[in-house]
């Protein structure tokens, strides 16, 4: 079954590719042909690093900055990609925040709410725009997370709670498109080596926890581009409300 357009080449619309494994798969898309969309919130210099070795495989990148906790800056973003490219093939529902480590009897509404809706609300957002547009068919890729399973104790429940309400967002939304011609799923990352561990306060935890995975290592964010890429791809077409765990075994 075709599931995207026959129009090349495909545009994939990463978020938070600025770093960490939405750089990564922005990469790894433009490896593959894909013209791509990389998105930020405030890192204009990594996301550039990034606009230009895209370019190195002879595809488009476009660079937007948008908070796409915000619906404003959502509804621009996308109307930046209709003007820039005019059709969108692959979504990856990627940018995604934790806090400082704490129990939840220490947690303020303000930053249970900020993870919320940078973590959740943005998936609903921008797949929202996505499905508009996916007129031919198409895939969305949602990042949750190892924590949705775990829930991440005495870390951040807020954060794993967010990942867990991706889990049924990807599932729900899947069946909801399914007629369209359009695939959602997921991969559930753990302990890959990125900038975030060092939000939650402990840069270093990747390392600290690496032997209590059964492949006793870390991961990488390649290898998780490599997960979402499959799913994304032809290769995936039977594929839908499925959920690919890159986590060491965890
Ligand atoms: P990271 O290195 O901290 O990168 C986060 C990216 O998201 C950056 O590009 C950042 O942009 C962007 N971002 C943050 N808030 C945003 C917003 N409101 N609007 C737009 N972009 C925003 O994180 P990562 O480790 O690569 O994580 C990527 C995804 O993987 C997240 O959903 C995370 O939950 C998930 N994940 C990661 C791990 C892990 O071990 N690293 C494990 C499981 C799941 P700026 O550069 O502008 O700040």
């Amino acid at each position: 079954m075709v599931t995207v357009a026959s129009t090349r080449p495909f545009v994939a619309l990463i978020t938070g590719s600025s770093r960490g494994i939405g750089a990564a798969t922005a990469l790894y898309f433009a490896k593959q042909g894909y013209d791509v969309c990389i998105n930020y919130k405030s890192d204009l210099a990594s996301a550039q690093l990034v606009a230009s070795e895209v370019e190195s495989f002879g595809v488009r990148a476009q660079i937007v900055k948008a908070d796409v906790s915000q619906e404003a800056d959502v509804l621009a973003l996308f109307t930046h990609i209709d003007k820039e490219f005019g059709q969108l093939n692959v979504l990856v529902n990627n940018a995604g925040i934790l806090k400082p480590q704490m129990p939840l009897l220490d947690m303020s509404a303000e930053r249970i709410n900020a993870v919320l809706t940078t973590n959740i609300t943005s998936a609903f957002l921008c797949s929202r725009e996505a499905v508009k547009r996916m007129v031919n068919g198409g895939s969305i890729v949602n990042v949750s997370s190892g924590a949705a399973k775990t829930g991440s104790p005495n870390e951040y429940i807020d954060y794993a709670a967010s990942k867990g309400a991706m889990d049924t967002f990807t599932i729900g939304l899947a069946k909801e498109v399914a007629s369209k011609g359009i695939r959602v799923n997921s991969v559930r990352p753990a302990l890959i080596y990125t900038d975030m561990h060092g939000d939650g306060g402990e840069k270093n935890r990747v390392d600290r926890l690496k032997n209590k995975l059964p492949l006793g290592r870390g991961g990488t964010p390649e290898e998780v581009a490599a997960a979402i890429y499959f799913l994304a791809s032809e290769q995936a077409s039977f594929t839908t409300a499925s959920f690919i765990d890159v986590a060491g075994g965890l």
